[in-house]
């Protein structure tokens, strides 16, 4: 069994679905180091020993998020060291993906991405190309880091000692500084679930000719995500943050309802992994009908306001 570390970016007030998927993938990996940036709650502390973590390690400087992620590699590579870890994970996000490359770089390590799953010796799977095929991959250096998809794990909580909490020293490097964050702006909340972690998407494109307002309020009425094809992002309808796809996110929710969308292979390719598929659309011979396991051939403005008031009806 391998010394694994895992990284969790800003735990935050109490952890993301996503890192618990994480450490519980972990523990079949080996005993769970955890490399935390960012404020750490007594509460995050807390699920971190409820999720077997055995070890926390916290970084020397408490400023890596004035910068871009190359110093959150450097953090992660002296993690890897002083754990002695084998195995690394983080999550899929763009950034996440980012910060693996750049340990790659570091540690010679190899990197794989988009990981639905892992084997207890390290071997790694992946479903690629738009999910139609399944891959098999393994690492042949001494540490392997991996990104890993959220919503393939279920998260189990196997609860632990505390764990004890060290620092350690992040090396001093000028490139990885060279580039300051200047301002952030935090973005209105939505009260929705993120669109990588949600459970549940609701994603509608050019079918709904500018109102996501049925997408919305059945999102609303499931506890759901939206999420949009390219088409709606490049009219301006919703931000291009829900867009899911090849040049967007990739979800693997359990359900993804999709409305007015045609299921064009750069659609296809970043929500096809989702467990079940609903798809709405007024052409019978739409091709996002070759995915869907239920079909409702009909117009959204219909369908999707009568599903939310069955919904509403129903949980009372
Ligand atoms: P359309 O293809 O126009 O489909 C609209 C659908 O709505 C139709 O099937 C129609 O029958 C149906 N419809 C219309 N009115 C109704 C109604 N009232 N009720 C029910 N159904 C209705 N696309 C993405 O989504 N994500 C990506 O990340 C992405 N990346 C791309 C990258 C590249 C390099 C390229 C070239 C393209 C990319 N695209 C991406 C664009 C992609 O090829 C499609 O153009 C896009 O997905 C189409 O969006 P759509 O299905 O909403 O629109």
């Amino acid at each position: 069994m391998a010394n694994v570390l895992v990284f969790i970016d800003n735990p935050g007030a109490s952890l993301k679905k996503a890192h618990l998927e994480l450490l519980t993938l972990a523990r079949t990996l080996g005993s769970s180091t955890v490399a935390v940036n960012g404020d750490l709650t007594e509460a995050a502390t807390a699920t971190l020993a409820e999720y077997g973590a055995t070890a926390v390690l916290r970084p020397s400087s408490a400023d890596l998020d004035d910068f871009l992620v190359a110093p959150k590699a450097a953090f992660l590579a002296a993690a890897v060291e002083s754990a002695g870890a084998g195995i690394v994970l983080l999550d899929n996000s763009p950034e996440g993906k980012e910060i693996a490359a750049r340990l790659g770089i570091r540690l010679n390590a190899g990197v794989i991405t988009d990981v639905v799953a892992v084997d207890p010796d390290g071997t790694a799977h992946k479903s690629v190309l738009a999910g139609s095929y399944n891959t098999t991959c393994k690492a042949t250096t001494p540490v392997t880091v991996l990104t890993v998809k959220a919503n393939n794990v279920t998260p189990e909580p196997a609860p632990a000692a505390a764990p004890a909490v060290s620092t350690v020293e992040v090396p001093a490097d000028a490139a990885a500084t060279a580039a300051r964050i200047t301002g952030r702006e935090q973005k209105v909340a939505s009260g929705r679930p993120d669109l990588t972690d949600a459970r549940i998407v609701v994603a509608g494109g050019r079918g709904l000719d500018g109102d996501f307002g049925p997408v919305e309020e059945l999102a609303d009425a499931l506890g759901a995500a939206v999420g949009a094809s390219r088409a709606a992002t490049d009219a301006g309808w919703i931000s291009h943050d829900a867009q899911v796809g090849q040049t967007g996110k990739t979800v693997s929710p359990q359900l993804y309802i999709s409305a007015g969308i045609s299921g064009a292979i750069q659609q296809k390719a970043g929500m096809q992994t989702s467990k079940v598929i609903v798809a709405i659309n007024k052409d019978a011979d739409s091709p996002v009908f070759e995915i869907a396991d239920f079909g409702i051939v009909g117009d959204l403005f219909d369908v999707l306001p009568q599903a939310t008031a069955e919904i509403k009806k129903r949980k009372g």
